[in-house]
Formats: structure tokens, sequence, C-alpha cells
């Protein structure tokens, strides 16, 4: 386990600022995220900025930067990505390093929704984080997700499976694992772990 934060002195759980949720393909981190960037505000979303081209409703700066390989690798070169990861051998995703920073400078909490390779290189930046697994309810769950969604072709499909099936495997490199039993339920587990359930009362 990553040390604790100075910050999280004091009576209750640990609390951790930042947190990286990663998990198998399909397993509902989008939709996990989603529902904390809904119901919790005070919890800031990194968005990140990936050269796939956008799916119908998703919004530039919303969900994603969508940007080109050139301006990609410009992104990458200046140092500008905490993290960067090559994602089902397509496309590549990376997490803007100045918002992160500023976000945890202000004491806000911040959550990242990356993928294994991702949260591996963020561990070795920042141990501090705190690393959430989200893990399907059983392995036929998964493969009824990746099927059911149905935005992807066949042969993309498997090469998702077998991304699924060794990310599945990386689940012990995490700290905490929390089961996408139920989107309320998990994203309530997930924000419990960064947000002070008790805050100081104004004095
Ligand atoms: P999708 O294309 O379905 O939105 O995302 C594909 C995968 O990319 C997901 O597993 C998602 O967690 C991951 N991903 C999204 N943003 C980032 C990022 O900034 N860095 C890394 N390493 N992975 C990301």
């Amino acid at each position: 386990m990553p040390a604790q934060q100075a910050d999280d002195a004091g009576s209750g759980p640990p609390v951790r600022r930042l947190v990286v949720l990663a998990g198998p393909t399909a397993v509902g981190k989008g939709t996990v995220a989603a529902y904390v960037r809904e119901h919790h505000p005070g919890v800031w979303l990194s968005v990140s900025a990936t050269t796939r081209e956008p799916r119908p409703g998703e919004v530039h700066g919303e969900h994603y930067y969508f940007v080109d390989d050139a301006e990609f690798d410009r992104l990458a070169r200046e140092g500008q990505l905490l993290e960067w990861a090559l994602v089902h051998g397509r496309a590549r995703y990376g997490t803007p390093r100045r918002p992160v920073e500023q976000v945890l400078a202000q004491g806000r909490p911040a959550l990242l929704e990356i993928d294994l390779q991702g949260a591996r290189k963020i561990r070795e930046a920042m141990p501090d984080a705190l690393f959430v697994f989200l893990a399907p309810p059983s392995w036929d769950d998964l493969v009824v997700r990746l099927v059911g969604r149905g935005t992807e072709s066949p042969e993309e499909r498997q090469v998702r499976l077998g991304t699924a099936r060794t990310e599945l495997a990386a689940a012990e490199e995490f700290d905490v694992t929390i089961v996408n039993d139920d989107v309320s339920r998990a994203a309530e587990e997930l924000v419990s772990l960064m947000v002070d359930p008790t805050p100081a009362k104004d004095s």
C-alpha cells in the first residue's frame, strides 16, 4: 500500500485525493465515472486526450479532447501528458498533466478513469494515489456487456476480450477492488474513498 497522505490525518478512514480507476474493457468504468460526474460535482474528473474518433453524442472537451496524431505526438513530446497508452492497439489516450496538478494543488479530489497500462504509469509517477480496480460480478457478465454494447466489429470484440482477460488478472496489483454489481452503489463506494464523509464544519 502507498503511504497515506499527510492531510488524511485525523479520525475516520483514510481519504485519498487522487483516485485512479481502472478495470477490464466494458466493465462500466465510463458509466461509473459518469455517475460520479453527475452526482458528485465536488469530484473533478480528468478529461483525456485521444486519437480515436468521437462516438455519437461525445463532446470535445467534455468526454475527451479528440486530437489527431500530430497533436497527440506534440502533447507527448512536450511532456504535457502525465501518462499515455495505446489502447486495444488502435488509438492513443493520455491524461493531460497540468489540470491534474492544478486540481490536486487546490486540495480537490480528482478521478482518473484510464486503462491498466496508464494506471501502472501513474503508480510510478504518483505512488500516493489510490488505485481502484473495477471488477465485473463475473466473467460471463463481462462478456455479455462486451457483446451487448454492439459498437465494435466482431474482430474488435475479440481484441477487447483478449485485453479484458489480461486486465482481469491484474486486479491483485490494485489497492482496492470494487465490484460493479450496481452502478450507483459502486460509484458511491468509490467516492467514499476520496471524499471525507464527515467534512469539518465551518467555524
Ligand atoms: P473508450 O474508447 O471506450 O472511451 O476507452 C477505451 C479505453 O481507454 C478505456 O479502458 C479507458 O479507460 C481508456 N482510457 C481513457 N482515457 C485514458 C487515458 O487518458 N489514458 C489511458 N491510459 N487510458 C485511457
